[in-house]
């Protein structure tokens, strides 16, 4: 099965309202309506420059999708500072990061939250970015691959094939994001790889012959071709690059 690559940019906690806005109009200028065709390009900006965002993307009639970087799982209620599913969903969010590195590690999340909002985005037709990747230390050990693949079976606990057919899977190594030291093309399809076969072992072979797996980690414009041409890598997770235009644009490029 051919699957279409997805490249996704995550913009992390940077651009106010009116620097994504520009961001998004040259982004949306730049990228040629044909690439669409052949690549899914999502941004993932802050909570509140989605809704101005997406409006970018609807006025120039781009089919560029919005995701949010998180979310919580309950409908509602006293949740202090959370948003919920059907508020990104309101407001056209079709992609939403679960379990980032940086979520994990600065904010405590767990293998157990990550699967709550995995589960909770599935069930409202929300695609999951789940995020997976192991730190230097788990590198070194050489204990990498059983440590991602218990990530993945962690995040996909009580779903089905169905459900695990709407998701997608960013493998980020924590030693490569934002470090500028990316994983080799053969370091990143080794656990692209792995994570692909987990997801056979889990929902059969048709369910993960369609699963878009990602790779994220210091990709841009000079490394993506190489990292994008491995067989189990199906799209990219940018951080740095995907915030400057040039840089992400090219990657698409690179993709189609
Ligand atoms: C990320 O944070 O998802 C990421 C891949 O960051 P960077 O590209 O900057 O390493």
């Amino acid at each position: 099965m051919s699957r279409k690559n997805l490249i996704a940019g995550n913009w992390k906690m940077n651009n106010t309202v009116a620097e994504a806005v520009v961001l998004a109009q040259e982004i949306s200028n730049r990228i040629e309506r044909d690439w669409l065709e052949l690549v899914d390009v999502a941004v993932c900006p802050p909570y509140v420059d989605l809704k101005p965002v997406k409006s970018v993307f609807e006025f120039d009639r781009v089919d560029i999708a919005v995701g949010a970087q998180n979310v919580y799982w309950e409908p509602k209620g006293a949740f202090t500072g959370e948003i919920s599913i059907a508020m990104i969903d309101n407001i056209g969010c079709t992609y939403c990061i679960v379990g980032h590195s940086e979520r994990r590690n600065l904010f405590g999340e767990t293998n157990e939250d990550v699967n709550l909002k995995a589960r909770a985005l599935v069930e409202a037709d929300i695609t999951p970015i789940i995020c997976v990747g192991e730190s230097l230390s788990v590198r070194d050990a050489g204990t990498y691959l059983d440590f991602v693949t218990a990530q993945v079976r962690a995040a996909y606990a009580g779903m089905d094939e169905a459900d695990a057919a709407k998701t997608v899977i960013a493998y980020e190594p924590v030693w490569a994001i934002g470090t500028g030291r990316t994983a080799t093309p053969e370091q990143a399809e080794e656990v692209c790889a792995a994570i692909r076969a987990t997801a056979s072992e889990l929902f059969g072979a048709e369910v993960a012959e369609g699963l878009r797996v990602l790779y994220g980690g210091s990709m841009n414009e000079g490394n993506a071709a190489l990292l994008l041409g491995e067989a189990d890598i199906d799209g990219g997770l940018i951080g740095g690059a995907a915030l400057k235009a040039d840089s992400f644009i090219q990657i698409v490029k690179e993709a189609c």
